[in-house]
């Protein structure tokens, strides 16, 4: 009998664990290797933002550990480990200090995605956390209990912002959030509708700075000051930025596999280096960077089949996007970009529903928020598919 190479996946986030399970399914025999840079406990990402309204700590969001998971999915999965290099013409990889090197019949990158640090200035750059996986999210549960956090100053009024914005005013924090843009969640939705989640938001008693930049967060007596580009300041215990995503691309320049904002893939989630794939937050599929769990989902299905010898294109239906933002509930997909359209409305208070549609009169996109929310599954079978 000839002997598999192993099949490698890179991270155990969503997208990997995933994976791993969809290959499971078809192939219950070929040597599986998964290696993560963290501590390979699985959990629900979308759970980060939503744990002083449920009152979880890390360890309640940690579904089981590493170890189980690789019982489970028979397979081994190595902790703590960054992959540093991959050598595509020899099927290598080179892992921690590049002393341990091994083979792959197949590598999968589902390395997500990493925040952005936007450029601050000052002294208390240590009371600045970002929240984008588990340890992260131990620490600043930690930290807001040994500061004895009263008010937190959120940089950022996008989608992880306003959650965290909703989740801190539900755990009984005071918080003051700032963001450049005119609105709540403005990458994502028209003006009215993210009107209405300011609304809801404040209503709750939340403070917005819409326009200026954060420039400094410098140490207080108590806390930080928290410096703003039009001359204000704000005091508080402690900040979380939230300025954003960009896909991890460094790993796959590094080694010469293409890249653009994320790296680049075909449908069959082929990067351009041979038996190399990738998925999730980390991967360009098709010119479609979508951070999201739906769309991995769909990929991990398809990835499954292609590993297992059955290659399989993804298919993205249209996918909108829940926001967890209980004050005024969003719903939002958002037309592609540079779709030739207009933007109609109907408001009632905070309940807004948008639809963008082309001058046949074709759906593209909606935002929907509040009671609104419940237009979702008929609007959702209107629009059109992402990849079909
Ligand atoms: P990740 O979960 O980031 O996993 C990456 C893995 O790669 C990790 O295991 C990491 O350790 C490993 N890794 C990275 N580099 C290396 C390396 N060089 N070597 C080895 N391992 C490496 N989406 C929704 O659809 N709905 C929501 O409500 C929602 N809420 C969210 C709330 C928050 C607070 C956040 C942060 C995101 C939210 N998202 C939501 C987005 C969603 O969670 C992500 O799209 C999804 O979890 C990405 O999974 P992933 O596996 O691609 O990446």
């Amino acid at each position: 009998d000839k002997v598999h190479a192993p099949v490698v996946i890179l991270g155990t986030g969503l997208a990997g664990y995933n994976l791993a399970r969809e290959f499971r399914k078809q192939d219950e025999d070929t040597p599986l290797i998964l290696i993560t840079s963290d501590d390979g406990r699985p959990y629900s990402k979308p759970m980060l933002s939503t744990g002083y309204t449920k009152d979880t700590s890390a360890s309640d969001l940690a579904q089981s550990d590493a170890g189980s998971m690789a019982k489970q999915l028979k397979a081994s999965v190595w902790t703590m480990t960054h992959v540093s290099e991959i050598d595509t013409a020899n099927q290598m990889i080179k892992v921690g200090d590049a002393q341990t090197a091994i083979h792959y019949g197949k590598l999968v990158l589902a390395v997500g995605a990493q925040v952005i640090q936007p450029p601050i200035g000052g002294d208390g750059l240590d009371k600045v956390y970002s929240v984008n996986d588990l340890l992260d999210y131990d620490d600043f549960r930690t930290a807001v209990k040994k500061n004895d956090v009263r008010k937190v100053c959120i940089i950022g009024g996008g989608l992880i912002g306003c959650e965290f914005t909703n989740d801190l005013l539900n755990g009984g924090f005071e918080v003051e959030t700032v963001d450049p843009l005119a609105y709540c969640l403005p990458t994502l939705l028209p003006e009215p509708a993210g009107k209405a989640v300011q609304a809801a938001l404040e209503a709750k008693g939340a403070t917005f700075h819409f326009g200026p930049l954060v420039t400094e967060v410098n140490k207080a007596e108590q806390g930080v000051v928290v410096s703003l580009n039009n001359g204000q300041t704000i005091s508080a215990d402690l900040v979380v930025s939230a300025v954003g995503v960009r896909p991890r691309i460094d790993l796959a320049q590094a080694s010469g596999i293409s890249t653009n904002r994320g790296v680049v893939t075909n449908r069959l989630l082929e990067t351009s280096a041979p038996n190399v794939y990738a998925l999730g937050d980390c991967a360009e599929v098709e010119g479609h960077v979508l951070v999201y769990v739906a769309p991995l989902m769909a990929a991990a299905r398809a990835l499954g089949k292609t590993l297992a010898g059955e290659p399989t294109e993804v298919a993205y239906p249209a996918m909108p996007v829940t926001i967890k933002t209980p004050a005024c509930p969003v719903v939002v997909a958002p037309p592609a970009v540079g779709a030739a359209g207009d933007w109609s409305f109907e408001v009632d208070g905070n309940n807004v529903k948008a639809e963008f549609r082309d001058t046949a009169g074709a759906l593209l996109g909606f935002a929907l928020t509040g009671e609104a929310t419940k237009a979702k599954l008929a609007l959702q079978k209107e629009l059109p598919v992402i990849l079909g």
